[in-house]
């Protein structure tokens, strides 16, 4: 209703009623630009067909905020522009056929962070323009006025600028329904580099025994958030760059059929950073990153993206270490798993019973029994215990958590002295795969709170698979159901 605020209370200006109010939320009213001469509703718009042409009124096109649409956005007036055009152009004897206006509306939210594109295909006539939800654009140029001619000449200033095409929206493969999830995704990292072939091979092997999708993703160092300076064309670059390079590591994945497969780009100068958005998003139960490459062969760089990824990443990550790719035919025989007794280490223990079953391979159940940590205590409490105590004791969980194995997974304790990062890291050479929880190391674990799992991986020498705290079957998505046909 019209209103106007007389005090503390309001009139409908329509029939002139009163109303009291403690507070009154308007809404703009829309009013049209009332060109005379031309045929207009109530409001003052005009009405146009598909093609822009004034109904009522020969030879006159409108396009934009000014015709009756209810939706007002520059891209659609644009896009409303190029159908006037076109019919203009073909009325005129242009060869040209002129197609009516077909409405995308496109929106770029600029949030906090990267911005948040949205897509919606209005008369559902676009199949190439599907809606969507996306951080990565989901057409190019990927300005905020989306017009076909209109965002290429925006973003280069010039009549040379590229038209507008959409990209494929990304559908978020494994949401959670009220039944838990029902698909899975691994998320594979990339760059162009030799560690990226690492993880792709180690992602092959993990996704070929599931039927989890695999998303490829590449991230390339662009802060689409700083507006200031921004290179369009640079961006450009980055991104085709991008794409080509996660193409490529996608193709090796030779084991897993095309429709499991997608290529994901986004840009972001921190490719940690890219990869948790991105985990988060897609729901991915698992990310896979191989090592840096200034790492040597066999271990993992500090300092790495996997590393960094440890830092709060919304799922199991797999850090793979450097010259993996050339061993990846070794079969998974035999899998370790660094337990000290916590919730963490036992989760993990959940999520490799999975894996053993998978891969048909054997259990190690590690637990280390670290001297600093008797010492350190004991300096600090005095004496309440030996040393020989603390190997009862971490050798009494190893022996209930192998009771409670399941008789179908063959399993065996191993007891370690020494620093845990270090003698876990040794123990690695001779398993094809570890995992571990990701903090926390059993009744004194403030000695390793934080340093294990990152301390780990720089030391490991075979793929190893960190689990996050407090996910009560970890991985079960993506090998639970496969597991019992293996
Ligand atoms: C704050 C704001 C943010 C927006 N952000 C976005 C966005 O991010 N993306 C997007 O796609 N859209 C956005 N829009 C909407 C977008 O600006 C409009 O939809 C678009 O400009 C409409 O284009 P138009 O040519 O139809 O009308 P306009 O751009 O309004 O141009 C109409 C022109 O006609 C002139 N005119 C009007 N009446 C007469 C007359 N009687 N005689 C002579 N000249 C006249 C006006 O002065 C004006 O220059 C935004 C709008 C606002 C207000």
């Amino acid at each position: 209703m019209a209103i106007a605020t007389i005090d503390e209370a309001v009139r409908d200006t329509r029939d002139g009623r009163m109303i009291t109010a403690d507070a009154v939320i308007a809404l703009a009213r829309l009013q049209g630009p009332r060109i005379s001469g031309l045929p207009m509703d109530a409001d003052g718009f005009i009405a146009v067909d598909a093609h822009g042409r004034v109904a009522g009124a020969r030879d006159v096109f409108a396009a934009g905020d000014s015709t009756t649409g209810r939706i007002k956005q520059g891209g659609l007036a644009a896009q409303q522009a190029d159908a006037a055009a076109e019919a203009i152009a073909a009325e005129a004897g242009a060869p040209v056929t002129a197609r009516p206006c077909r409405r995308v509306l496109r929106g770029v939210l600029v949030t906090g962070e990267a911005p948040l594109y949205l897509r919606r295909d209005l008369d559902r006539a676009h199949p190439e323009a599907p809606g969507g939800v996306s951080r990565t654009p989901l057409w190019w140029p990927s300005g905020k006025l989306a017009g076909h001619y209109l965002a290429g000449f925006l973003a280069v200033g010039e009549e040379s600028g590229d038209a507008l095409s959409d990209r494929p929206s990304w559908p978020v493969l494994a949401q959670p329904t009220s039944e838990g999830p029902t698909m899975s995704t691994i998320l594979i990292g990339v760059d162009a580099s030799e560690r990226s072939q690492d993880a792709i091979a180690f992602g092959n092997r993990l996704a070929a025994l599931s039927s989890a999708h695999v998303v490829v993703a590449c991230a390339f160092p662009y802060n689409d958030a700083i507006r200031q300076g921004s290179n369009p064309e640079y961006r450009k670059a980055l991104a085709d760059e991008a794409e080509q390079t996660a193409s490529t590591m996608r193709d090796r994945l030779d084991e897993i059929d095309a429709d499991r497969l997608l290529v994901r780009i986004t840009a972001n100068p921190s490719p940690a950073h890219a990869l948790r958005d991105l985990a988060e998003a897609e729901h991915a139960e698992m990310i896979v990153v191989g090592s840096s490459h200034t790492g040597r062969l066999g271990r993992v760089a500090p300092g790495s993206t996997g590393e960094r990824l440890l830092h709060g990443a919304p799922c199991a990550i797999a850090v793979v270490p450097h010259g993996y790719r050339t061993s990846h035919e070794q079969p998974i025989r035999r899998i370790g798993v660094a337990y000290d007794g916590s919730e963490e280490a036992a989760a993990a223990v959940a999520a490799a019973i999975e894996l053993a079953r998978t891969f048909s391979a054997e259990l190690e159940i590690i637990g280390v029994v670290a001297p600093e940590t008797y010492t350190g205590s004991g300096m600090l409490a005095g004496p309440t215990y030996t040393f020989e105590d603390l190997e009862h004791t971490v050798q009494e969980s190893l022996d209930m958590v192998i009771a409670g194995i399941p008789s179908d997974v063959s399993a065996v304790s191993v007891r370690l002295t020494g620093d845990p990062a270090d003698q876990l890291g040794e123990r690695s050479a001779m398993l094809d795969l570890m995992l571990a929880g990701s903090r926390g190391y059993g009744p004194l674990r403030s000695v390793l709170v934080g340093g294990v799992s990152g301390r780990l991986i720089r030391t490991v020498q075979c793929p190893v698979i960190v689990i996050p705290r407090g996910v009560e079957a970890p991985l079960a998505t993506l090998f639970g159901a496969v597991a019992s046909v293996v």
